[in-house]
């Protein structure tokens, strides 16, 4: 006789479920089976735990229960630069922190950093309920192999993620060539898999550290493996300056010209678009991430992110490394496009929780063509996020994105769940352990902060 399935019966939640026809469903009740790590069944507590008698419970006493949070662009090797100071005068542009900053700070990670630069920013994914991460890392005296490294930091998390290593000529053509030669080894290793909790894309650095040479190497690598790229565009004018001075094309007809975009393509942020570019991300059916915490903290400008909606191009929501609380992104987006445009009917509740929610969906299901993410139904993936949260007004399925973008702090997240696993539970993180990874952390990012000292000022 076969063994009987064990069942998590999860009671007394109110259960937003987001999705086409959202509902939000009070003393709500879900039933994950441990077999495949979707939701099996969902419905009034009273229903299902008559229907399960024998499930295990787990009283979620009246917490708000949510499918986890996406994070459709971030970088887990940006995780030491945190209170690192930088030797010399303050970067003035963004060209000047990409060459005072972050080019320092990746040069200076080992295969070791980066493992622990990721466990720190999967600590936080858990701790925050974000359980989907597309990640783009960089370190270019650790190339070989460094997809590994971080895969298996998720793995031991328990979260899915989607990796690539960023190809630049920064670095000169070996080190080129060795990000090519990466991205298409993860693609082929066995990480990647139908159904694993990994994906790759084919990582690229921006336009302005790449030649045609090395973008025609980067398309030839990709052959038939099947592989999206993943790019920063625009992020910044230097990005088209250096394009129309290159090539005398923008950023994004050069992209397009030299064969990367399409509908398995991120370009994230795309400040700086005109509307032809507009047109071709949408014609492609390219992908944009929006990331308004880095594009403010490195005063970039606003990405036009309504304009690019209008014209139907796909748009989901990252963090570009910020912290993996998806909700203060989300407050950012809410927040910035009101005060730029000085029109409080800018980028209203509900568009910012489509991002968050709906396409970042879509987006994860360019890399998990099987997996239902960003809504609770059954055949859903069992991810899921516990905000202990009691509305002091009126909650409603429709006015939920003002409940989240007003009421939810950081601290409200009590348990994670990523395909039916526990990952946190009453605040306690059950498959990494923090306090070891703190500190360990701590030590070594004081050695990446010495040696990034050691390359001496620009
Ligand atoms: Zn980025």
């Amino acid at each position: 006789m076969a063994a009987e399935k064990s069942q998590l019966l999860i009671t007394h939640a109110r259960l937003a479920t987001l999705g086409d026809a959202p509902a939000l469903i009070e003393d709500g009740a879900l039933l994950i089976e441990d077999d495949d790590g979707r939701i099996a069944a969902l419905g009034p507590t009273a229903e299902l735990a008559a229907r399960y008698p024998a499930a295990e419970r787990w009283d979620a006493a009246g917490q708000l229960v949510l499918p986890a949070s996406i994070c459709a662009h971030t970088h887990f090797y940006g995780a030491f630069a945190r209170g690192m100071a930088v030797p010399g005068e303050p970067a003035a542009d963004f060209p000047q922190i990409l060459e005072r900053l972050w080019w320092r700070l990746d040069k200076a990670l080992t295969l070791g950093d980066a493992r622990y630069s990721a466990l720190v920013c999967l600590v936080d994914a858990v701790r925050h309920g974000t359980t989907t991460l597309i990640d783009h890392h960089a370190s270019p005296n650790g190339i070989e192999g460094s997809l590994d490294v971080v895969a298996e930091a998720v793995r031991e998390a328990g979260l899915r993620a989607c990796l690539c290593y960023e190809v630049t000529d920064r670095d000169g053509p070996e080190r080129a060539q060795a990000g090519i030669v990466e991205n298409v080894r993860f693609a082929r290793s066995q990480f990647v898999n139908h159904d694993s909790q990994f994906a790759a894309s084919f990582g690229l650095h921006a336009s302005l550290t790449l030649s045609d040479e090395t973008l025609a190497d980067c398309v030839s690598a990709v052959g038939d493996l099947g592989l999206g790229f993943h790019v920063h565009v625009a992020e910044d004018g230097a990005d088209q300056d250096d394009s129309l001075h290159k090539s005398g094309k923008r950023v994004v007809h050069r992209l397009h010209d030299a064969g990367i975009l399409g509908p398995r393509t991120i370009a994230a942020h795309c400040v700086h678009v005109d509307e032809g570019e507009i047109e071709l991300l949408a014609e492609t059916g390219t992908w944009v991430t929006h990331q308004p915490r880095s594009n403010m903290n490195n005063g970039v400008g606003v990405a036009p992110i309504e304009r690019m909606l209008r014209a139907g191009v796909n748009i989901g929501l990252g963090n570009d490394g910020f912290s993996n609380h998806m909700f203060a992104e989300m407050k950012a987006a809410y927040l910035v496009h009101k005060l730029n445009q000085r029109d409080p009917r800018a980028m209203p509740g509900d568009l910012v929780m489509r991002l968050a929610y709906a396409n970042n969906a879509r987006l994860a299901r360019v890399f998990w063509p099987d997996l239902v993410l960003g809504e609770l139904r059954e055949g859903a993936a069992a991810d899921l996020v516990f905000l202990d949260y009691a509305p002091t007004t009126p909650l409603t399925a429709g006015n939920l994105p003002w409940h989240l973008l007003f009421g939810i702090e950081a601290s409200a997240v009590t348990a994670t769940l990523c395909a039916g696993r526990v990952l946190m539970r009453d605040r306690e993180l059950l498959t990494l352990d923090e306090e070891a990874i703190t500190a360990r952390s701590r030590e070594l990012a004081a050695q990446v902060w010495d040696r990034v000292n050691e390359q001496g000022l620009f």
